[in-house]
């Protein structure tokens, strides 16, 4: 039971630690079931099944969007999201300016920092997101909320702590700078959100543990 899964991991998050419910391939009514629930935020990865759910789920859902975003793409995910968390390139993040200041907007988003080894991962080197986060650098439009980050597949949770520590220490350096509103950590999913918990998560995304296997 989707309700049971959410009880169980909301026992389990301490306080300042929200839970972004990944609903990915799944249907509607398996959605409704967890909003039932009393679930909120809700995280996308495509931009085509974002747009078509969003009318199909009630006002008060938080969208998050978690996927590589295409900048020919923003209109159908900038109207409906309360965050980007998956900014991975400079073009993208002014790409998503450029909306935010034509349609009087400002976007949340948090930087997507490369973890882990492999190559085909998305996202920004620690070099680039502290010039990203440089006060001279900031965009008009954008709220730059934290970092997101995605540990290497793999079981060995020794690499997955590694990992994560350096986006916490990465996350920690930024915020006692004092960049105004820098305040989320997003990391953690089905298979290391407890890791995650333990190295500052303020965010956790999670699909397979509430809604089982997702169909491809
Ligand atoms: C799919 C996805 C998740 C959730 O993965 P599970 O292993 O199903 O919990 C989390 N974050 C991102 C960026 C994803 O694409």
């Amino acid at each position: 039971m989707i309700s049971d899964k959410l009880q169980s991991i909301w026992k389990q998050l301490p306080p300042g630690v929200s839970l972004v419910a990944v609903s990915k391939f799944h249907p509607v009514e398996r959605l409704m079931e967890a909003y039932g629930a009393g679930q909120r935020i809700f995280g996308e990865n495509r931009p085509q099944e974002l747009a078509a759910k969003v009318p199909q789920m009630p006002s008060d859902v938080q969208w998050h969007f978690i996927g590589h975003l295409q900048t020919n793409k923003l209109k159908l995910v900038l109207p409906y999201v309360s965050m980007v968390q998956s900014v991975d390139s400079l073009r993208l993040l002014q790409a998503i300016s450029g909306w935010a200041v034509r349609n009087g907007r400002d976007i949340d988003v948090l930087l997507e920092l490369h973890l882990g080894a492999e190559q085909t991962k998305q996202g920004f080197s620690e070099e680039e997101i502290l010039q990203l986060v440089n006060p001279s650098s900031q965009l008009p439009g954008i709220r730059i909320r934290g970092l997101m980050g995605m540990a290497s597949n793999t079981d060995d949770m020794a690499v997955v702590e590694e990992e994560f520590s350096r986006i916490e220490a990465l996350f920690c350096r930024i915020r006692e700078s004092g960049l105004p509103a820098f305040d989320q950590l997003s990391i953690g999913m089905s298979g290391d959100w407890p890791v995650a918990i333990r190295h500052g998560a303020t965010m956790i995304r999670i699909g397979t543990d509430i809604f089982g296997p997702r169909e491809y």
